[in-house]
């Protein structure tokens, strides 16, 4: 990815990539220390790392340095760094936002779809996944803060969801996932984390025969409370590459 670089350039890529294994590193340290207090450790949950925003060559030093997964936020981002191979190397999921009319661009390209979070949209990602003859893994989101600017099934909802994806042959749900509203106080937040992990173990008894396998929750600021609600797959972006900057 160095090509047509200044040195400059160069060296603030070496800067950079280094302290993405650093962080990497950190964050593996404090993901195992929150694992342990739940009787785990940090080899029972998932690192995925949310590159939106970052180029290839950044998504690159991250799967150099171990990050299990590589988690795209847009779809536009996604099919761009796809055609980079900014993901060779590692499974890529989709963590963003989906629109219907985008789901067809991210079937079969991701290996797992964290936010199928209505009936509409694991509706058309059964039917873009059967074009292909395949299965898409899947995460239920759910709507934990009952906001209304964010996409998920409502708590009360996600039984009738799980019931609703076990009829389409070309959706496999893996899990859950949740995103709690932004800027709750840190106890708050642990109750949101509960509370859907409560809802995870629930469905996995009662309609997956303890058969699903991610509950996706926790992201920078908050992923080791997140672990000790049980938490097994946390979704880190500005630890592992810095600050977004948001007015490129
Ligand atoms: C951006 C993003 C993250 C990571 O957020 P950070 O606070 O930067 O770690 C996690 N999950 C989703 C769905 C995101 O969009």
């Amino acid at each position: 990815f160095d090509n047509g670089q200044t040195s400059d350039q160069k060296y603030a890529r070496r800067k950079a990539s280094m302290s993405i294994r650093e962080n990497i590193a950190e964050i593996r340290r404090r993901i195992d220390e929150a694992a342990r207090e739940t009787g785990r450790t940090g080899a029972d949950i998932t690192l995925v790392g949310a590159s939106k925003m970052n180029d290839a060559a950044a998504c690159q030093e991250a799967i150099a340095a171990g990050i299990d997964v590589l988690g795209e936020n847009r779809v536009q981002e996604m099919v761009t760094k796809l055609a980079e191979n900014a993901y060779d190397g590692a499974p890529l999921h989709f963590i963003g936002h989906l629109q219907r009319n985008k789901v067809k661009q991210v079937v079969g390209k991701a290996a797992l779809i964290q936010s199928a979070g209505s009936v509409e949209l694991l509706d058309e990602i059964e039917k873009q996944a059967e074009k292909l003859g395949i299965v898409q893994d899947v995460l239920l989101e759910v709507n934990i803060g009952g906001e209304a600017a964010k996409s998920g099934f409502a708590p009360e909802a996600v039984e009738a969801a799980a019931a609703h994806a076990k009829e389409l042959a070309h959706v496999r749900v893996r899990g859950l996932m949740t995103i709690p509203p932004a800027g709750a106080a840190r106890d708050e937040n642990m109750v949101y984390f509960e509370k859907v992990h409560a809802l995870y173990v629930d469905i996995n008894r009662k309609m997956y025969n303890n058969g699903l396998d991610y509950l996706s929750m926790g992201m920078s600021g908050d992923f080791a409370d997140a672990i000790r609600a049980g938490s097994n797959m946390v979704r880190v972006g500005t630890a592992i590459f810095g600050a977004r900057d948001y007015t490129k």
